[in-house]
């Protein structure tokens, strides 16, 4: 799908639904904010209903409210009676859980904007750019390539910290000069980036620092010269902080400061079933093996969602085939 059609689709319908993925992190609520204005300044009714609850340290972007946490009985006929769907920052529909089937059985026209690997084809037109650092960083290039609206504050600030965040505050491979001019544009549009920055990393609850803490006592290191850490955060050790999902973001990150480390793992045991987060450096590809176990993600940052296995038996399996893709991979290189 190209811009111009993604265009032309807005301009001639009025309602749309937004919805992103289950756990939102800052691009994805930044993108649907940043979508959700730009809609509404053309004059459009917009909704935006996610399958998770926005994570606190995200609220600030939704100051007004108008993120609907999801529920079948009240928002099944939403999903037929808007004009267009669009998903952000997600490309397979098992990514909303339990919204999943709404979306799915949903007789309306569905659009996906997104920068994962591998798409499904889940909607009747897809925007992928793999090449992109943040779904955000799209969401800008289609306002300026078509100038279907003037960028804002409203707009700028959600798109700051979609790209903010995804670019690992700017230092990921995907860092670019474009990025960057994209940045200084949007600081010319009024963003304050100590103001994001702080909004985002620096409003921790005491739960997450003793969290963090119990983490890091997990951390395990495997494979050739040290070279795979391993991180363990239990259903018990999520109880004893009172910390939840959305405070473990980033913990793997820290694991791959070890300077031996290729890969990070963070185990994280969920009320149901276990969530598996996967991060590499330079060219390892841990998209491949999410892929494998049915998640999925970019390159050096992906994610596995578990529903149907026991974390403990998959721990030793999952550090097994990241040690024989790790070992050929360093084999072919010498
Ligand atoms: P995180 O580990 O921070 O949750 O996710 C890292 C990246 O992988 C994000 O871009 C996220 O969207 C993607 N990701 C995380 N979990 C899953 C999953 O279960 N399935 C897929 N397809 N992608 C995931
Ligand atoms: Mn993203």
């Amino acid at each position: 799908m190209n811009y111009q059609l993604l265009k032309k689709i807005i301009q001639e319908n009025n309602s749309f639904l937004l919805t992103t993925h289950v756990n939102p992190d800052a691009d994805a609520i930044g993108s649907e904010m940043a979508f959700y204005f730009l809609l509404k300044k053309l004059g459009k009714v917009v909704h935006i209903v996610n399958t998770s609850k926005t994570p606190y340290y995200l609220e600030f972007m939704d100051a007004a409210n108008v993120i609907q946490y999801f529920d079948e009985e009240k928002h099944k006929e939403l999903f037929n009676k808007v004009d267009i769907l669009i998903a952000l920052d997600f490309n397979r529909g098992q990514r909303m859980v339990r919204m999943e089937k709404a979306f799915r059985e949903s007789k309306k026209l569905k659009i996906c904007i997104d920068h994962h690997e591998d798409p499904e084809n889940f909607t009747d037109h897809l925007i992928s750019e793999t090449s992109f650092a943040a779904t955000g960083q799209i969401i800008y290039d289609f306002i300026k390539s078509t100038s279907i609206v003037e960028i804002n504050i409203p707009i700028a600030d959600p798109l700051y910290a979609a790209i903010m965040t995804d670019t690992g505050s700017f230092r990921f491979d995907r860092t670019t000069a474009e990025i960057h001019y994209i940045a200084a544009d949007l600081l010319n549009a009024g963003v304050k980036p100590n103001d994001v920055y702080t909004k985002i990393y620096d409003t921790s609850r005491i739960g997450k620092l003793k969290l963090l803490g119990d983490a890091i006592q997990s951390l395990k290191l495997y494979g050739d010269k040290d070279n795979i850490a391993v991180m363990v955060i239990t259903r018990d050790a999520m109880q004893r902080s009172g910390a939840d999902e959305a405070d473990t973001d980033g913990f793997v990150n820290l694991c791959l400061t070890i300077d031996s480390v290729q890969v990070a793992v963070k185990f994280l045991e969920l009320n149901e079933g276990f969530k598996v987060s996967l991060r590499s450096k330079g060219e390892i590809n841990v998209q491949k093996i999410a892929a494998e176990y049915g998640g999925g993600g970019h390159r050096n940052a992906c994610g596995i969602r578990i529903r149907d296995k026991e974390m403990s038996t998959f721990i030793p399996v999952l550090i097994e085939r990241v040690e024989k893709y790790l070992g050929k991979e360093l084999a072919r290189r010498n």
